[in-house]
Order: structure tokens, then C-alpha cells, then sequence
């Protein structure tokens, strides 16, 4: 079964974000557990805490179809000593965050060179990162998303998520999400039922399917391999519909929080009815 939702907003407060999921007819979501944009934030008080379970409830969408993305600002794999760890500092942060609200899983990006270092160098930054991380907090998952490969940005390829599972000193600790805009202009093809098994082949061979712990479905503006990450609506991008039909019908990928990062979010409802609407029976 698939599970739905869309990155949903979180102003005014984390117990928000169930109710702006539930209005769109979501049965998954994504959040922000503190401002995207700052450092720091105040703590999470019991208040908060409580109305966010409470609210989770009434919406009835179960912790584990939810899935936290970390702050814009982090970067786990600085090349500069004590901005990564002004980095890791707020990444333990929100992972205690998610802890203390329920959630059992924080999405992120992998990390920047800042062209100061080499590949090789930063994907072994982002991985200690990771491992100190994993030690000093609990049960919450870390999960690397793929990039589009903009920038000095790693994470655009298959081999690096690899990479950084199989250097984690805690393998069930650590997961994968798969934006479907980054996968595409990072030069993945998905838009052929052909290109798309051979893709999700390469995932199974490198990564493996166990590992994939969310998705955010976007189409793409950019072409094919650009590098570049904007996103379009579902259907009327580069991507096109069809592959997010292979998506809904593929059995691999059930019971995941499966996440919308479109453009227009005041149609984010009838993107997911359709979604939905693409599962053969
Ligand atoms: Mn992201
Ligand atoms: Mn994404
Ligand atoms: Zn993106």
C-alpha cells in the first residue's frame, strides 16, 4: 500500500503540520521539526509536544509515514572544522527533536565540498558526522536523500548513499530517500518502463530496497543529467506521468512515506488523488 502526503507546512507550531496534512487528504507528510532557515531554536516544551500526538491522532497518519526534513543550513560534510561541527551540533538537534515528538526518522542532504576538498574527502566528513551522530542520540533513522548534483553538492549518485551506508557503524539506523526530480537530473532515466527497471535495478544492486525509507515525488523542469534542481508539478514536467505510474505500482516501494515537494501547493490535493488514481488493481 502507498502512502502519500506532501511536505506540509509547520508555522505557528509542529502540531500545525498533521492538520494541514489531513485537509489535503495526505496519509504521509513531511516537516520541518524546527525553522528551516536559523541555527537555533527554543526547546520543545511538553505543551507542544503533547498537542503534536494528539494532533497525529486525529489525523491518523502513523509516526513512521512521516518523514522530517533537517534544516537547509546543515552541512555534515563542511570542509571547515568548526562550521561542521556548528553543523553537527544543530543535526543532533533536530534528531532529539524528532526523538521527543515520536518520529522515528530525519531526512537530509548528504553534504557540500565547497570545492575546499575532494569528493572522496567530504563523503568521509559526512560519514563520521553520521556515525557521532548515531552514537549520542536513539532510534531515530538517518535518512540521506539523493541530490540533484547542483553545486558541489554530493549525494547525485548511487555510489555515494552506498558509500555512507556501508561505512555506518549502525546499518539499521540508516535509509535512503529518493527525490524523483534529483534522481532525473542527476541522470537517471525513470520516463520509459525499460529505463525505469534498469534504474531501480542499479538502486537494488548499489543501495538495495531495504535501505529506501521515503521518497519525495516531484516532476522535474530541468532536462535529463542538468544538474539542476527545480521542480515542477506532477505530469507536467520533463518526467511526465508514466513514471509515476511505475512508481504507484511498484510493490518495493510500499509502505513508505512517499512525499510531494511541488510547486503549487494548492493543488497538492488533487495531485495526490491522482497518484492515487494511477494504482492498477
Ligand atoms: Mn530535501
Ligand atoms: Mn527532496
Ligand atoms: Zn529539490
Amino acid at each position: 500500500m502507498k502512502f502519500i502526503g506532501a511536505h506540509v507546512s509547520a508555522s505557528g507550531g509542529v502540531f500545525n503540520a498533521p492538520k494541514n496534512a489531513k485537509k489535503i487528504g495526505a496519509r504521509a507528510f513531511a516537516l520541518f521539526v524546527k525553522n528551516q532557515r536559523q541555527w537555533s531554536a527554543k526547546p520543545l516544551d511538553d505543551e507542544t509536544i503533547k498537542k503534536f500526538k494528539d494532533a497525529l491522532e486525529e489525523c491518523e497518519i502513523a509516526p513512521k509515514h512521516i518523514l522530517p526534513h533537517d534544516s537547509y543550513l546543515i552541512n555534515l560534510g563542511h570542509p571547515d572544522t568548526a562550521k561542521r561541527e556548528k553543523s553537527f551540533n544543530a543535526f543532533v538537534d533536530e534528531l532529539k527533536r524528532c526523538e521527543l515528538l515520536g518520529l522515528d526518522k530525519l531526512n537530509f542532504h548528504p553534504g557540500s565540498h565547497l570545492k575546499e576538498i575532494s569528493e572522496e574527502q567530504c563523503l568521509e566528513l559526512i560519514s563520521n558526522s553520521m556515525n557521532e551522530a548515531l552514537k549520542v542520540t536513539n532510534g531515530v533513522k538517518l535518512v540521506i536523500e539523493n541530490t540533484a548534483g547542483q553545486g558541489s553538492n554530493l549525494g547525485y549518485k548511487f555510489e555515494h548513499l552506498a558509500y555512507l551506508i556501508e561505512n555506518s557503524i549502525d546499518k539499521d539506523r540508516v535509509g535512503v530517500c529518493i527525490d524523483t526530480c534529483h534522481l532525473f537530473v542527476s541522470g537517471y532515466d525513470i520516463r520509459t518502463k525499460e529505463a525505469y527497471d534498469k534504474t531501480m535495478q542499479e538502486f537494488e544492486e548499489k543501495i538495495g530496497f531495504e535501505y529506501l525509507l521515503g521518497m519525495h515525488l516531484n516532476d522535474s523542469k530541468p532536462e535529463l543529467g542538468s544538474k539542476k534542481d527545480r521542480h515542477e508539478c506532477i505530469g507536467e514536467g520533463k518526467i511526465g506521468l508514466e513514471a509515476f505510474r511505475y512508481i504507484m505500482n511498484d510493490e518495493r516501494i510500499d509502505d513508505i512515506p512517499m512525499v510531494l515537494e511541488t510547486i503549487d501547493d494548492t493543488i497538492w490535493d488533487q495531485e495526490i488523488e491522482l497518484l492515487y488514481s494511477l494504482v492498477e488493481k
